[in-house]
């Protein structure tokens, strides 16, 4: 019996999934979750085209996460994740969205170059600033239109006005809060909610464009 349970408990922590990407799961997940049954999950629900920048993925609590107060990131062919994880959709959620930030830089001109994406982001941009104008956060035009990564504009809508009343005013414009952080989070958003969701109802119709885009990378080879 002892053995059994042993052997039961004993996870895998250091592995090669079935397409060759490299795991290692440095601190084990919270709530008993098992990195071998996600990434066999990832594997059949991601298309390999779309995996083949990721070499590894690697489980952990990092300084980084702490400081900059965010739960996963992707560097140089590698996938970090925090073992802080609440079920599995958590934490698909989280492997699918770093996923999206490698496809960036191979796929950059389908994504980005015609200038498309931007504009409907800043669109949506314009218009969160006048709905948050009206609830009496009164700023600066140029602080939306920003596209890129500020730390104030993150502070700004993660705790000035906070997730839960901007996820109400923002209905139908993005979506999720997290979406209208930047460009690149707001693709990166769409793409993991694109494989999350395969209805697509909602992206469809909240972002038509990032979501012909995402099709259009999807079906092509
Ligand atoms: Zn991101």
């Amino acid at each position: 019996m002892l053995d059994y349970l042993l052997e039961k408990n004993k996870k895998n922590n250091n592995f090669y999934t079935s397409g060759g990407i490299a795991v290692y799961v440095k601190d084990p997940l919270a709530n008993g979750l098992d990195m071998e049954k996600i990434m066999q999950f990832i594997e059949r629900k991601i298309p390999k085209k779309f995996l083949s920048e990721v070499e590894m993925v690697v489980v952990a609590h990092l300084k980084d996460f702490d400081e900059r107060n965010i739960n996963a990131m992707y560097e140089n062919g590698c996938l970090y994740i925090t073992p802080d994880q609440d079920d599995e959709a958590d934490l698909i959620d989280d492997v699918i969205h770093e996923i999206s930030h490698s496809l960036e830089h191979p796929y950059y001109n389908e994504i980005y170059a015609d200038g498309e994406l931007e504009a409907e982001f800043l669109n949506k941009r314009r218009e969160l600033r006048n709905i948050l104008w009206d609830h009496g956060y009164k700023t600066q035009i140029n602080f939306f239109l920003n596209m890129e990564y500020d730390v104030e504009f993150d502070n700004f809508l993660l705790n000035i006005v906070g997730y839960d009343k901007l996820a109400m005013l923002m209905q139908g414009m993005f979506i999720s809060p997290y979406a209208a952080t930047s460009l690149r989070e707001y693709f990166a958003s769409g793409f993991t909610e694109f494989f999350m969701h395969p209805d697509h109802k909602l992206l469809k119709s909240v972002s038509p464009v990032l979501y012909e885009k995402l099709k259009n990378l999807y079906t092509t080879d």
